[in-house]
């Protein structure tokens, strides 16, 4: 039987997809050959990554806006320096939110001045800080959308008179925003998108081009541009289910379509451990993260009982974050409403029992 699974990142992804995936990899398009055997640069595989590059744009509503995708690798923390390679002339300005917004800002650090607006560490980053300023004369602005080792999401983005430079590793593609409003957009594929290896970019042409330093080529987003994703061997694999998942989330409605499960599923979830007495949440509710729910067991529950009971239900991947401890269920695009029920239901059962 299939694990009702909670992991947090690489994370559950479409049966479908996983099983075209492996198709691909026996036969790929019916050439007797197998995808990660073929030429990045044979007919098949440009189709993909063009096919990949225009449903991320499409599904984030950019197309036709002087925007450009680009499959990378190194993750989403090669971006956190890459960006401030692109950018970063003089100062940049970071809201940290995390261990992941902590680092990017570590990286930016290296190329300028970079003023952190505000930070919730004071609290293990359980919350969103609100009402920051956000001195005007900054190359740019840099938030993470999802923090998925806290479980903290932004509701409201700053309006900023800069380029909007945004970390979507942990919630790309799970709900409705204005796109437009950012100029930088970076999410690393294994949570929403494909297996980990590569990092969609998606990126607004005219910030570019602005830094007075000599950029490595690896690092050049106009050098990807220009070469459209190929100036080395992409992650073919990872591309190629990445596009298999975007192709998925459009047929299933698309983004708006995924949202109102998203929804559905973080409601479950948070009901229940807002009125369950043995457990208690760790984000505040303001903020709480629709990709991850974090809690924790009431000082003297019975852990043992718990874990004895989700493990026993099928359930993998819910334990918490070092840094934070309890529970974390990660609730992507390709979990179903279904496993969030089940999880609900063993946590009733566990109030039962104890
Ligand atoms: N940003 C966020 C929000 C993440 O969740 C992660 C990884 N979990 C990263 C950045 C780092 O991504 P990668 O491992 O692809 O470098």
């Amino acid at each position: 039987m299939k694990k009702h699974n909670f992991s947090a990142g690489p994370c559950i992804l479409p049966q479908e997809v996983i099983k075209k995936s492996a198709e691909a990899v026996l036969n790929f398009n019916n050439s007797n050959l197998s995808l990660i055997e073929i030429s990045h640069r044979s007919k098949d595989f440009v189709a993909v990554m063009d096919n990949a590059c225009a449903l991320a744009l499409e599904h984030l509503n950019l197309q036709n806006k002087g925007y450009k995708a680009l499959f990378l690798q190194g993750g989403a923390s090669t971006q956190f320096l890459m960006a401030a390679y692109n950018l970063l002339e003089k100062k940049a300005a970071y809201l940290n939110t995390g261990t992941w917004s902590s680092k990017a800002l570590k990286e930016a650090k290296l190329f300028g001045e970079v003023i952190e607006v505000a930070s919730s560490k004071d609290k293990n980053f359980n919350y969103i800080p609100k009402n920051f300023n956000i001195p005007s004369d900054i190359d740019y602005f840099h938030c993470t959308s999802n923090n998925t080792i806290f479980g903290t999401q932004i509701n409201s983005f700053p309006e900023v008179n800069a380029p909007l430079v945004c970390d979507m590793s942990s919630d790309i593609f799970s709900r409705e925003l204005d796109f437009s409003k950012f100029d930088l957009i970076y999410a690393g594929a294994q949570k929403n998108m494909g297996p980990a290896g590569t990092t969609l970019v998606v990126v607004k042409e005219e910030i570019l081009g602005k830094v007075s330093r000599n950029i490595p080529s690896m690092l050049d987003y106009k050098i990807h541009i220009n070469s459209e994703s190929m100036f080395n061997t992409p992650s073919v694999f990872a591309v190629y289910v990445s596009m298999l998942t975007l192709d998925w989330l459009k047929n299933l409605g698309g983004i708006s379509a995924i949202e109102k499960i998203n929804n559905k599923k973080a409601d479950t979830i948070y009901t229940e451990i807002d009125r369950n007495p043995l457990f208690k949440g760790f984000a505040q509710k303001e903020d709480r993260s629709k990709m991850n729910a974090t809690f924790t067991l009431v000082e003297g529950a019975n852990q043992e009982l718990f874990d004895g009971l989700w493990k026993a239900a099928g359930i993998s991947g819910i334990n918490g974050h070092r840094s934070v401890g309890g529970y974390r269920a990660s609730m992507y695009n390709a979990l179903p409403l279904e496993s969030v029920q089940v999880l609900v239901e063993v946590m009733k059962e566990f109030e039962r029992k104890s």
